[in-house]
This record gives C-alpha cells, structure tokens and sequence, in this order.
C-alpha cells in the first residue's frame, strides 16, 4: 500500500468515526470489530503469516546484498584507509573494551554526489562482516509528526533482528542524504525534523559496544555544513571522511574497474579518455563506459573503440544530441553566444579550445569543447576572473552583434556569481578577509555587480578588438555547423592577432 495512502488513512479515520459518533451513529460494534480484526491482523503478522507496514517493505528492498569489496573501489585510496582503520574498532572489539575506549558509532562520508559514498558503506559491511541496512534522509520525511521518528526506530530494530537472524555479530547502517533529517534545528516550524533527529540521536545514545550485535552507523551527505552540531560531537558522528572527487590516476582506475566486464578495443586508451574526463565522478565515469558500449551496440561492432568513449563523455558532460530544429536567426545567436565563449577562452588560455559545435546537445543549442586540464587545487584571482571573462564571453558577444541579450545566458551567469562568491569567500574581492555573515546583502550585492560589470567590459572591449576573427570563425560555423580547434586556431594565426 503506498505510505502516503495509509497515512492519509491515519489522519481521516478518527475524524470519520468522531463525525459519525456525532451524527448519532453508535460506534460501539464497529470499534469492537475493528479491534478484533486489528489483533487478528498483528497475531498473523506476528507469526510471519503476512508481510505488512512500509517500513518492512522497505527495509526489505534496501537490504541490497553487500558483497563489495574495498577493492571494488576506483581510487579513493585515502578515504578508503581511514575508513580501514575506523572499521578496525568493530573488529578488534575486545581490545578497544580492554582499553576502555568507547566504541565508534557513527562515521560521516562527506563529498559530492556519485563518489562512491554508498559503495564505501556497503564495502564497510563487507570488511567487517555485518548485516548492511540503509535508508535515506528522504524516507524519515512525512506531514505526520512522530512517523519519521518511528521509522528510525524500525531502522535500528531492523538492523538488529537482520543480525541476528543471519547470526552476524555486527550490523552497519547506512543513511544516505543525513542533511534532510539531520539539518540545523531552529525550533518552532520543524518539529518533525527535530522528532526523526531526535530519535537518530537516541538510538546511537544506546549503542553500546558490549550488546551484539555491534551497532554502527555511516551517514553520507554532500551538505557537512548544514548539519547540527549535536549530530557532529563526540560520541556520534565524530569521523568525518572525506570522498572526493577522483583525480587523474582515479579516473582512469574507476574507467578500469568499470571496463572489467565489457569488450574493449586493443587500441582504446583508457589513461586518455580519464584525461578528457576531467571533473568527472565515479557515477559519471561508470556512466561513460555504459554509454560507449550502448553506442558500439547501436552501431552493431564488436568491440568499445575510442571514438565510442568520446562520444560516450560528450553525451554525459552535454546530454544526448537532440534533434530540435532551430530557425537560422536562432541558429546564428547561439554561434555568435558559443564564439564569444571560444574566443574569450583561447585569449587567455591559448591552445585551450578543442571544438565549437552548434549541434544541439541535452538543452544546449551549441557548445564548446576544451582540451582536458591539468589537475588543479588552488585558483587565483585572475585565473577566476578569467574564468568568469570565458563564462561572460557568450552574453558579451550578443550584446556587440545585437544590442542586447537573449536567455541563453543564464547559465553562464549563474556560473559567473559562483565564482564571486568564491572570491568573496577566500578574501580576493575589494570586501577583504570578511565572513559572508558579516556582510549585508546589499555589499554583497553591490560588489558581485562591480566585479561583474567590469569583467564584462573587459570581455566587450577584448571580444571587439577580435573581431575579425570573430566574423571569420562566425561564417564557418554557420555553414558547417562545426569548429575544430585547429580550424579556429587557425583563423588567430591568418588575423594575426595575438592572444592578449
Ligand atoms: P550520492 O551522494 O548521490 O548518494 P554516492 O557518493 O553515494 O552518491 P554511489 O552511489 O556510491 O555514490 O555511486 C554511484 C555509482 O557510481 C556506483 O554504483 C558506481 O557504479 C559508480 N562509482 C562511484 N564512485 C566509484 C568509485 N570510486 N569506483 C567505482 N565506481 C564508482
């Protein structure tokens, strides 16, 4: 039965008999009968005659076999360590009760979405042989106060009858998305939330390391700053690991792993494909292999090739080529939106454009390709600016063309701001070293709009003193819909103007 149905059930039943006992309807046999049919009901579920309530159901589907091995796991060599080590506490138990130490009850994975969070959990119930039972944060959520907190009670009982029927000594519980349930609590509005965090609270308060089977419970959230802080102290969530997102070496292990089971071409180069996917999660690069060997069966070959993978990575970094037709005005602000960025982004980073296309891909109508990057942790102030110069370059150029822009920028816009509040964030704004508390929304306001309307006028003033090869590299892409880099470099070197 869906959840939503049963408590709407919950919340109208008892108006309904109310009304009726008012109306002058006596109640008496029903509510006799319906207690009998109730008792009857918990008797049958008691002896496991029927498999009733949406917690069971959906424990029971949650309960994936855990049969991943930390081996199974792309790169994260880091992560996957320290949770070795923080996983040795349930293993060698009986030295940490020698010891006095308390037991570990809960471990934090903290990183973006798709870097193998779940797949460090279920690789933790794994290594330390336990039962693995997971939810997420979404499912505690209801209109109902109190049913969330019910449904962590089940989570935990869950845990533990699963242990003990399957005669585990320890039990590893996985909620993914913490934040929806474990967020600051202001009081007042949320009393639900508080109900289910409550109740999280504790059940961990009452694990202790010498009941069995041993508890242990891993959160997952990619929003660490948004929990509370009762969640985070000593004798909860007090290890924190960060997932991040794969580097280079990762890439190319994660593509590996992924690659196990599927035809691969002898020519295809593995180590370049994690090049050009840079920035890419786990989730992303298990993403491109599925795509490439769906494009291989389409074109009814043998073997994944290279061209397969690339455009397996287009698919994924874009969405799929769509065939939505646009008119030839349409079609010539979206070159002119797309050479604004090229040009901007060969200017200050020469070499760096790999292609311009104004194929249209997922809700793109055009884009542009660049060549993979070096890996990069630390960014300064002009590199940011100039980032935000390439993100700018497509509104800067519609306005020289036409005057004025269109909605094809939003995007660009939204990328731009997030870089100012980085650099607002790290001190390299006019605001100084501030805390972005400290600051009204009009500074904010007034200096994101400085920054902006500056860099904008640089990337007019630099897009205008191109534009000749902007006008050249303009009536190619309208005839031949493609731009590759070496074409577009080429219309640098025969203008002959040097990037700035
Ligand atoms: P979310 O935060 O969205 O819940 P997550 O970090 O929990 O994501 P997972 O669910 O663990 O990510 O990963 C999703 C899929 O991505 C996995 O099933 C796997 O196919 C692939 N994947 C992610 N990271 C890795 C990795 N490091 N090695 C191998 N595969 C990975």
């Amino acid at each position: 039965m869906p959840r939503w149905i049963k408590e709407a059930a919950i919340g109208f039943v008892p108006v309904l008999i109310l009304f009726l006992a008012f109306v002058g309807i006596n109640m008496v046999p029903l509510l006799i009968a319906a207690v009998l049919i109730g008792a009857l009901f918990m008797v049958l579920k008691m002896k496991g005659g029927i498999a009733v309530g949406a917690a069971s159901d959906r424990n029971r589907k949650k309960v994936a076999p855990a049969k991943l091995t930390f081996e199974e796991i792309g790169g994260q060599e880091n992560a996957k360590q320290e949770l070795r080590e923080a996983l040795d506490f349930l293993i060698r138990h009986e030295e940490i009760q020698k010891f006095g130490i308390r037991p570990l009850k809960g471990i934090l994975l903290t990183g973006p979405p798709g870097t193998g969070k779940t797949l460090m959990a279920k690789a933790a119930a794994h290594y330390t042989n336990s039962v693995f039972v997971a939810a997420s944060g979404s499912e505690f959520v209801e209109m109902y106060v109190g049913v969330g907190a019910g449904r962590i009670r089940d989570l935990f009982k869950d845990a533990r009858n699963r242990a003990a029927k399957e005669n585990k000594q320890n039990a590893i519980i996985f909620i993914d998305e913490i934040d929806v349930i474990g967020g600051k609590r202001e009081g007042g509005q949320q009393r639900e939330y508080d109900q289910t965090l409550n109740q999280l609270l504790t059940e961990m308060d009452g694990i202790y390391s010498s009941e069995s089977p041993r508890l242990l419970v891993i959160a997952a959230t990619n929003r660490k700053e948004m929990l509370d802080s009762a969640l985070l102290r000593p004798g909860r969530f007090d290890r924190h690991i960060q997932v991040d997102l794969p580097d280079k070496k990762a890439r190319t292990h994660i593509l590996n792993l992924h690659a196990g089971n599927k035809p691969l071409h002898p020519d295809v180069d593995l180590d370049k494909i994690a090049e050009e996917a840079y920035g890419f999660s786990g989730a992303q690069l298990e993403s491109v292999m599925n795509e490439a060997a769906i494009y291989t069966m389409r074109e009814s070959v043998d073997m994944i090739r290279q061209s397969h993978l690339s455009m397996a990575i287009d698919k994924v970094m874009m969405g799929e080529r769509s065939d939505r037709e646009s008119n030839l005005e349409e079609k010539k602000r979206v070159a002119i939106h797309e050479l604004g960025h090229a040009i901007m982004a060969e200017l200050v980073r020469p070499g760096s454009v790999k292609q311009v296309a104004l194929s249209p891909r997922g809700k793109a109508l055009g884009y542009v390709r660049h060549n993979p990057q070096q890996e990069q942790y630390l960014y300064t102030k002009t590199f940011l600016e100039e980032q935000i110069m390439i993100a700018l370059g497509g509104a800067a150029a519609e306005e020289i063309y036409y005057g004025g822009r269109s909605t094809g920028s939003s995007n660009d816009f939204e990328q731009s701001i997030n870089i100012v509040e980085t650099m607002m964030k790290s001190g390299l704004t006019s605001l100084g070293i501030v805390n972005m508390n400290m600051v009204t929304t009009e500074e904010l306001m007034k200096e994101n709009n400085q920054i902006l309307e500056n860099l904008m006028g640089q990337t007019k003033q630099l897009l205008l003193q191109n534009r000749p090869i902007f006008d050249h590299s303009l009536d190619i892409l309208m005839t031949e819909e493609i731009l590759s880099g070496e074409q577009f470099r080429c219309q640098f070197r025969e203008n002959a103007l040097q990037p700035a």
